[in-house]
């Protein structure tokens, strides 16, 4: 078999374990590489626990590192994929430098992101619930309304802070809020001001039943339970908008709070989009082998992936659901195609039947459907932990959860509120004389204002072999230039003495400069004032030299 050099983008379900199936069945010499934006593995089922303090968040995630012995794994954000060239393309270090790697085979697992666009209000009012920064956002604001509800005085404000809502009756939502609960009821006791019945909480659901992925009776005995722990229930509706206080149903009722966290609404994720194939619902279409269209050599799995599943003939064409068991599934299947390719043998086409579906309801309840038999309550919630705790990768992994939820049963919850603020927009940085700032290529991160000292840019000019050369001072600003372009800077930026700058966050400053339309005329104009007179001046000198 020939040597092969397989680059997997993702490290959750489907990527990581692509790797891990990959090392265990390819030669050695195979070269597997994973790209990953986070250092580690999450365990989204788990995420409602980490929002709600069941799991303390490094405890919930798995160091990619220590579950992949023998792949090469690289923490960066991919950009692109460049078929023609066989080239992936990302940003790596904290420099964000560009760069590119080649492969023999591609496994996309970059999954789904949460599309908040569909919806007004939902980008600047709601809560995702995807990865670690989203539970841990979300349990640090259910404790901010917590704090603030037990001292206000103004009863409305009180009622808005203890009603909370969800977005989606799907696992993940019905996850979400019985844990939110569960985490609620478990700290009353530390707020005397605030009782059980001054707390709500709203599942919104557009279907016609919750976990409708479960049997009707299954998914009534969810009902039934989350509206006997005050869950007020609302089916067949679905939110239109929302604000900082309120959200907007399409029935026309208005529920006001300031907790909306929404688990619906999935997007495709800019990388699968970049690949230049038509989606499916946002999805990539794979054949029955898991081969993207048009190539052999990628493949797409895991929630970005719309596989189609082996149905017989006359029924509905089915594909395969997102959800992390299918994923497992996926990852092992592609392992084995590619390495079938490389020994030019025929690929295996991809099924799998469940075994079973599990959700917890918060409050050691939990529904369930295992091999066609359905449980419920304790029993369920019992069977939900002990098979979490098998899928978890890695036994440290295992035994952390496992002390957690130890600890959970016998300690309070903490109400310990980490800083909320998330990263301020600017942020003051100090080089010393000498110090490269930023070289050509690198990605610009900000826009720069100098507060004392002097930058030096000095962008090559191909035409004359000279530099054009640019000295910012105290109140001049460098990089809105490559801000307004693709980020990527042309020259070289160093400091010619000991120089503080304030930095202006990239993103930030785009936004301002959108909303705001005296600073865009400013920086339309400012660019010909600097840039202009250098330009001119350069192609002059060009032009001189020529003629000499
Ligand atoms: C709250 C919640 C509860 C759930 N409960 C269950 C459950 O009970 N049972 C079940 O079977 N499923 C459950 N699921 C679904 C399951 O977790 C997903 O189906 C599964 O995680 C999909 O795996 P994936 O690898 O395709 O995507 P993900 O797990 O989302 O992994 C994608 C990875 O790609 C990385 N990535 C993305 N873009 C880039 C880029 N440009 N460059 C580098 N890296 C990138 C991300 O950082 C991430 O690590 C739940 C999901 C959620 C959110």
């Amino acid at each position: 078999m020939t040597q092969s050099r397989v680059v997997i983008i993702g490290g959750g379900f489907a990527g990581a374990f692509t790797a891990r199936y990959l090392r265990r069945y390819a030669p050695r010499d195979w070269d597997i590489e994973l790209i990953n934006s986070t250092n580690y593995f999450v365990f989204q089922p788990l995420l409602p626990e980490v929002a709600s303090g069941t799991i303390s968040a490094p405890d919930a995630v798995t160091p990619l590192r220590h579950m992949l012995p023998g792949v090469k794994v690289r923490m960066a954000d991919v950009i692109g994929v460049d078929r023609t060239s066989q080239e992936v393309d990302f940003l790596q270090g904290s420099k964000r430098f560009p760069l590119s790697i080649k492969y023999d085979h591609l496994v996309i697992a970059v999954g789904q992101k949460t599309n908040l666009a569909r919806t007004p209000g939902f980008r600047e009012h709601s809560f995702c619930m995807r990865d670690l920064a989203d539970a841990h956002e979300l349990r640090n604001h259910v404790i901010q309304c917590l704090e603030h509800a037990d001292v206000t005085e103004d009863s409305a404000l009180k009622r808005r802070l203890l009603t909370f809502v969800v977005a989606g009756g799907g696992f993940s939502g019905v996850e979400t809020i019985g844990e939110m609960l569960e985490m609620i009821h478990r700290t009353l006791k530390f707020y005397p001001n605030v009782n059980a019945d001054d707390v709500s909480a709203v599942l919104v659901q557009r279907g016609e039943r919750i976990l409708p992925e479960l049997s009707p009776r299954l998914s009534e005995y969810a009902q039934r339970k989350l509206a006997g722990r005050h869950v007020k229930i609302m089916v067949g509706a679905s939110i239109q908008s929302a604000t900082a206080t309120a959200v907007y149903l399409d029935n026309g009722s208005c529920i006001n709070t300031q907790t909306l966290v929404t688990t619906v609404g999935n997007g495709p994720r800019p990388v699968t989009e970049s690949l230049g194939i038509g989606l499916d619902h946002g999805k990539v279409p794979v054949d029955e082998y898991l081969r993207v269209p048009k190539s052999d050599r990628i493949w797409c799995i895991g929630d970005a992936a719309m596989i189609p599943l082996n149905i017989s003939d006359g029924e509905e064409r089915k594909y395969a659901p997102p959800t992390a068991q299918f994923a497992v599934r996926e990852a092992r299947c592609v392992a084995k195609n590619i390495i079938a390719i490389q020994k030019q043998e025929m690929p295996t086409a991809f099924s799998y039947k469940p075994r079973g579906t599990l959700a917890s309801i918060g409050n050691y309840k939990a529904v369930a459907d295992v091999f066609g038999v359905r449980l419920s309550g304790l029993p369920a919630w019992l069977l939900w932990r002990s098979f979490y705790i098998g899928m978890l990768p890695g036994f440290s992994t295992r035994l952390r959860v496992a002390l957690n939820w130890l600890f959970d049963y016998f300690l309070p919850r903490s109400i310990v509120q980490i800083s909320n603020n998330g990263q301020p927009a600017t942020q003051y940085r100090r080089y010393a004389r000498g110090d490269v700032v930023c070289k050509p290529g690198q990605i610009v991160d900000g826009l720069y204002t100098v507060v004392s000292g002097y930058l030096e840019s000095r962008i090559p000019n191909p035409e004359t072999g000279e530099d054009f050369v640019r000295l910012i001072g105290e109140g001049d600003h460098w990089g809105e230039r490559s801000l307004s372009g693709r980020f990527e800077t042309q020259g070289t930026l160093t400091a010619v003495e000991d120089t503080r700058v304030l930095i202006l966050d990239k993103d930030d400053f785009r936004s301002l400069r959108a909303a705001f339309p005296p600073l865009n005329d400013y920086f339309e104009h400012v660019s010909d004032k600097i840039y202009a007179p250098i330009l001119r001046r350069a192609s002059s000198e060009a032009v001189t030299k020529k003629d000499h």
